[in-house]
């Protein structure tokens, strides 16, 4: 399967290298993309694409462009991340230009950096083009301000994955006051995420809602806060990618509570009733 991609680089001609665009495709909705990337994909030689960018986005591309898959799955990478830039560098040097179009926005734990580092080492132009990140996009999809005059002065993006078996979360960053936390990558890992939160002195009551396939047609709300939404999520049995946010923020008003209600009618209607 990886020799397979990258036999689709066909031996460098002489002609002049080509230039890679790092392009952000915005969260699950496909017109959340800007008009430089979406005229970036009408004109690529090639499009290098990743799991989260919305498949449709590929209809924009010319009858001869080569599209190449290179997603990964949750620790499962179906090209390990060396090849995936390798493989960039020998599109570029068949004098290709290629979009690499990745969920979101590329420099937000999408590891742009590492892209564009190796493309800089090798000599190889590079442009990145910013896309909408799936917290903004989440936060405008359920109107949940990620910043507030009255609730939140703040607001990072953490990372709540696992590495090593151990999730490493700066702690500290996430119970700031005043501020809101949006985790990526959170969902598997909610439950301990929430109980460490507690144990480490954040208020149970504190509002708390997940964002699954935000901006997309499918998308799923649960609100609640840091006591009960592992217990929610779990029997929405949410389907990922999903987003966590964290903060007075979500209750700031009742447009996200009203999209959970929503999801959770929904729920009840598909379930199969239990006798
Ligand atoms: N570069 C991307 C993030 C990639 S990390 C960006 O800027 O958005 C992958 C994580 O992003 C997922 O685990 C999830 O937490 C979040 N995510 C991406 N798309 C999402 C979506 N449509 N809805 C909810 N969360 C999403």
């Amino acid at each position: 399967m990886e020799n397979n991609i990258l036999n689709l680089v066909k031996t460098p001609p002489s002609s002049p290298a080509g230039h890679i665009y790092l392009v952000g495709a915005g969260p699950g909705d496909p017109e959340l993309i800007t008009l430089k990337a979406m005229r970036l994909l009408q004109q690529a030689d090639a499009i290098v694409y990743d799991r989260l960018a919305n498949p449709q986005l590929l209809d924009h591309a010319q009858e001869n462009c080569d599209l190449i898959y290179v997603g990964k799955k949750r620790d499962q990478h179906s090209l390990p991340q060396e090849q995936i830039s390798e493989l960039l560098v020998a599109l570029a040097r068949c004098g290709k230009n290629v979009v690499r179009l990745k969920g979101g926005d590329c420099f937000v734990f999408g590891r742009g950096g590492e892209e564009v580092d190796y493309l800089n080492q090798q000599g190889i132009k590079c442009t990145v083009i910013p896309g909408i990140t799936a917290a903004t996009g989440c936060a405008a999809a359920t109107q949940i301000p990620l910043t507030h005059r009255d609730h939140a002065h703040a607001v990072s993006f953490i990372t709540g994955h696992r590495q090593n078996g151990k999730i490493d979360i700066n702690w500290d960053l996430a119970l700031c006051k005043d501020s809101t936390v949006v985790f990526y990558m959170g969902l598997c890992n909610l439950q301990d995420i929430t109980t460490e939160l507690i144990k480490r002195g954040c208020p149970a009551d504190k509002p708390f809602a997940v964002v699954a396939q935000g901006t997309s047609n499918q998308q799923q709300v649960v609100v609640g806060d840091l006591s009960n939404i592992a217990k929610k999520v779990e029997r929405a049995a949410l389907a990922s990618p999903a987003l966590l946010i964290l903060g007075d923020v979500v209750k700031a008003n009742g447009y996200a509570q009203s999209l959970a209600n929503q999801t959770a009618l929904k729920l009840a209607t598909t379930l199969p009733e239990v006798v």
